[in-house]
């Protein structure tokens, strides 16, 4: 078992398949984003090999996550080879959607149990604006084909930026819950290396999601005693089918109860997402390591995961962005 030094128990890893996407948001990278070399990345055969290893440490969770994680050739392969590894036994991904209409029910057949799709506005010239090489009809198309291949409850990310989807917005995306069986999850945005700037001046913090909200459907209705659903605190608009979930890691992380780390497309282990503490596993890896060097480096890792992001006092992760850490 890894748990670290506070006692917090980490069973839970986010795997970035690569850093490439096919998508450029706003939010994310820049349109020039540069990307690794594949050569860089883990390849298939060393990418199952650490989740064997982390999966004999008793990491039972997985969520699949990059960039964006439907663009890594041979993700169904990669996906049922994962499946069948003992001690895993959840798996899941992150995906701007655009390739589900083609990859839902593959992925599902190889053992994904469910994803979360990002979407941001359902005007399709923000939609645009917002993603810059995105279509919105595309990733609508990829959340009614996650339903319909079983892949549920659907849950649906926006990150919300002032200026671009702030207001309307928000309001439609929560009207999607009246009818629909889905989480509506809105997402603060975080400061990540040479984006930062851009970052900090526009983020929208949960109060302010959440009164938008209300200012058009009145007083949410908190679900679950406000106990968190991974990250998500949940409410419901009185009557609706789905869920609003608010996640505030700016203004309210949930630190005490994080159970994860992340695997970067490179092979490395990061331990925090908003912190640059990291221990690479790839090196060693392709050096002849054993099971039990790597067991070792990775408790070893785990025990020094710091215990929280320092954004109050404009600590700010500068060594990745979002994208090459794995969100
Ligand atoms: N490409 C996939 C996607 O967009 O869903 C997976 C990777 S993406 C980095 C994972 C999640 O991080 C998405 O929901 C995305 O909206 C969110 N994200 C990206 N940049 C962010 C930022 N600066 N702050 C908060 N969330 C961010
Ligand atoms: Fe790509 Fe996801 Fe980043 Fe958008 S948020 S650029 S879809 S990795």
């Amino acid at each position: 078992m890894a748990q670290d030094r506070f006692g917090r128990h980490i069973h839970y890893l986010r795997v970035s398949l690569t850093d490439k996407c096919n998508l450029r948001c706003v939010y994310c990278m820049k349109e020039d984003m540069v990307f690794q070399p594949s050569s860089a990345l883990m390849q298939d055969d060393e990418l199952i090999t650490l989740i064997r290893v982390f999966a004999e440490l008793g990491f039972d969770k997985y969520r699949l996550t990059g960039g964006e994680p439907t663009i890594r050739p041979h993700v169904v392969d990669i996906v049922r080879e994962m499946n069948q590894i003992p001690g895993v036994d959840k798996i899941t991904m992150t995906t701007n959607g655009v390739l589900l209409p083609e990859l839902a029910r593959p992925l599902h057949d190889a053992g994904l149990q469910r994803v979360n799709i990002s979407i941001d506005t359902l005007d399709p010239v923000k939609f645009k604006k917002i993603t810059r090489w995105g279509t919105l009809d595309t990733v609508w198309n990829g959340i009614l084909a996650a339903e319909e291949a079983g892949m549920t409850p659907i849950k649906l990310n926006a990150v919300v930026v002032r200026g671009f989807n702030d207001s309307d917005d928000v309001i439609n995306l929560a009207a999607l819950t009246l009818d629909h069986d889905w989480q509506m999850r809105y997402i603060e945005m975080m400061p990540f290396g040479d984006v930062a700037g851009f970052q900090q001046a526009q983020v929208v913090t949960d109060a302010e999601i959440r009164a938008t909200i209300e200012s058009e459907f009145g007083p949410l209705e908190l679900l679950d005693d406000g106990k968190l659903d991974g990250e998500a605190r949940l409410y419901r608009i009185r009557g609706a089918k789905g869920a609003i979930g608010l996640i505030s890691s700016v203004t309210h992380p949930f630190c005490a109860s994080c159970t994860r780390a992340r695997l970067t497309a490179e092979g490395v282990l990061r331990l925090c997402l908003l912190r640059d503490k990291e221990v690479d596993l790839l090196t060693p890896l392709r050096a002849g390591a054993t099971v039990a060097d790597l067991k070792q480096i990775i408790l070893d890792g785990v025990w020094h995961k710091p215990w929280g992001h320092g954004l109050a006092r404009d600590v700010i992760p500068v060594s990745r962005v979002m994208s090459q850490i794995g969100g």
